[in-house]
């Protein structure tokens, strides 16, 4: 593992790292993994994009789980491995961070330069007239519109949804934008069957064009949106560092790849290169 270690430092030291990170970065937050070798089963298939927008019990459903996952993501705080990845930012080696969640726990962390490939679910937007507001307005409004409503669940999945039974789902009220009277509410995270927005994409090629590598952690890179880059690295001859638990679709690219938990790894990475101050110093004493 040192060694590996090692490795993945001589990498990173170089400077211009972009970091691609997905779920795998926050189980340790106790935001469950779904796809990973340590996660549950997905037990449905997720919410697609058309039947949120085209089935009005669809979409019943998706508030009715969200105002219960919503709050357990919102709760969430960073892990090591989240201050682990502001340090490196801190210290001047990276470039930027393109990461697959939505859960927000790289800003909280300090990370400043992120781009949220599939949005965040701190936001909601109106697809009828572009209003955009907080979701915990939106839990508030929705907490107003259905005061007996209220279940605890631990079955919570990293987009912040959950199990529910029908006889809750088919009482719970949805509310319209607030902005325009009736337009439909959406959170603005990128659903399945959904495309990533086209300057967002294009920004997160601008980084990896320029990067001098590319590391990717706690992520399989299963989906196009983020794998895409690794193909890119690949056409570009830039350097990939894999960290995850579990075999990635980058393994073939990688120069080094640890398959280890990131909360491990990543402080003894920035312990290795010998980044000071008060990210490393939190790094150090989360362990
Ligand atoms: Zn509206």
């Amino acid at each position: 593992m040192d060694k590996h270690i090692g490795k993945l430092a001589d990498l990173v030291s170089a400077g211009g790292v972009v970091v691609i990170s997905g779920a795998g970065l926050s189980t340790d937050s106790g935001i469950p993994d779904y796809r990973g070798p340590t996660g549950t089963l997905r037990r449905r298939l997720p919410m697609t994009y058309r039947e949120f927008v085209c089935d009005p019990s669809a979409r019943r459903r998706y508030w009715a789980r969200s105002q219960i996952g919503w709050r357990h993501v919102a709760r969430a705080q960073p892990n090591s491995a989240h201050r682990a990845v502001a340090a490196l930012e801190h210290g001047g080696w990276l470039h930027g961070t393109i990461t697959q969640n939505v859960d927000g726990l790289h800003q909280k962390a300090g990370s400043r330069d992120v781009v949220e490939l599939h949005g965040s679910l701190d936001t909601v937007v109106c697809l009828s007239c572009g209003a955009r507001d907080s979701r915990r307005d939106l839990a508030r409004r929705l907490r107003a519109a259905n005061p007996d409503f209220d279940l605890r669940t631990s079955k919570i999945a990293p987009d912040g949804d959950v199990d529910l039974p029908d006889t809750f789902v088919e009482r719970f009220a949805v509310v319209p934008c607030r902005a325009c009277g009736d337009g439909i509410i959406k959170p603005e995270v990128v659903f399945f069957g959904e495309s990533v927005p086209r300057d967002r994409v294009a920004q997160c090629f601008e980084w990896v064009d320029s990067a001098r590598s590319l590391l990717i952690l706690g992520s399989s890179l299963t989906v196009m949106s983020s794998y895409r880059f690794v193909i890119r690295a690949r056409e570009l001859g830039i350097s990939v560092g894999i960290v995850n638990r579990g075999p990635t679709r980058g393994d073939a690219d990688a120069c080094v790849k640890i398959d280890a938990g990131l909360a491990d790894v990543l402080p003894r990475l920035v312990e290795r290169l010998g980044a000071t101050g008060e990210h490393i110093g939190a790094v150090r004493t989360s362990r």
